[in-house]
């Protein structure tokens, strides 16, 4: 198998761009690819400060490096969830990414410990307030993230999240027709003047084997295993169903995520977005100043609980 472009031996396969790529000319259409994404959503320009969420996995890793290979201002917010061993290690990968690759372009590592602000790791913290530990973790780090985007005055916050993630996501969310949710699928999500960072993917038009390809061949030291906590979630369950129909089928996942993406950008497919709806009615939270829909944000109820159980 030989690349596609400059007939050197291929070192992987895209079935669904029909072609194979050597490591340079595939660096080159990961980094192609970003581009597109980047220019093609308008989520930032050259010096616009990034704050990029990482958790020691391949896609988070491969965004930092690609964007800062691309010559963009990106630091990086670290959320450490005190999952045992499986937080040590990906806070060790993510230590060790930064001192070696990013340090280097004069990039930032910021590091918000969950077990110091809350006094339990999240599933103790979980426990405590009788929520499932995926919805706590989320609300924790959508909130730690939006407070040191806001607080260090990024520009724009960036997530790792891959054409897997988004289609598996929507298959989830059209299956339960989740109207609301659909509305905030998009991979620009504006700032908001209630105090909303403005929130972007740049990884969406890359799959999971393209950015595990891009790790190992970049050699980015990562976490493989999984957060234990995301055993039997029913996103894995759709990743399968949508991988079985991309070996059958290549491109359908780009087909179904990105057409959901082409309509929703027709004017007519939605006059006022539930997300403008939730922005109409967002206030600051009398507690901590974050926006909120409620008096108080849903992050200081959930610490307000959690000690009112330790204490009893
Ligand atoms: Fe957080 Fe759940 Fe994801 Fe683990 S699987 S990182 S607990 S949301
Ligand atoms: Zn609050």
């Amino acid at each position: 198998m030989n690349c596609t472009k400059c007939k050197t031996r291929a070192v992987i396969d895209l079935p669904r761009h029909n072609a194979a790529f050597c490591k340079d000319c595939f660096n080159y259409y990961v980094h192609d690819q970003v581009g597109r994404a980047i220019k093609s959503e308008k989520m930032f320009g050259k010096d616009d400060r990034i704050l990029v969420a990482v958790s020691g996995g391949k896609d988070s890793l491969a965004l930092w490096d690609v964007l800062l290979k691309m010559g963009y201002k990106a630091d990086a917010l670290y959320v450490n969830l005190g999952i045992g061993g499986y937080s040590e290690v990906s806070h060790a990968k993510v230590v060790k990414f930064s001192d070696t690759v990013a340090a280097p372009h004069g990039a930032v590592l910021h590091v918000h410990t969950v077990e110091q602000e809350a006094g339990a790791g999240i599933r103790e913290l979980a426990m405590l307030i009788h929520r499932p530990t995926c919805s706590t973790c989320g609300t924790i780090k959508r909130y730690q993230f939006n407070r040191v985007a806001l607080e260090q005055k990024y520009d724009v916050m960036a997530t790792g999240h891959n054409l897997d993630d988004e289609a598996a996501r929507l298959l989830g969310n059209v299956l339960r027709w989740q109207e609301e949710y659909l509305d905030k699928q998009s991979p620009n999500l504006p700032a908001s003047l209630d105090g909303f960072a403005k929130k972007v993917k740049p990884l969406f038009r890359l799959s999971e084997r393209e950015l595990a390809a891009y790790s190992v061949l970049n050699r980015i030291d990562y976490i493989v295993e999984e957060c234990p906590m995301s055993k039997g979630a029913r996103t894995l369950l759709y990743k399968e169903v949508l991988n079985r129909l991309e070996t059958e089928s290549p491109g359908t996942k780009q087909a179904f995520y990105c057409g959901f993406l082409d309509k929703q950008r027709k004017p007519e497919a939605s006059p006022t977005t539930m997300a403008e709806k939730d922005q109409a009615m967002l206030h600051p939270c009398t507690t901590c100043g974050q926006p909120t829909t409620a008096e108080i944000c849903s992050y200081c109820k959930m610490m307000a609980r959690a000690k009112v159980h330790s204490a009893s």
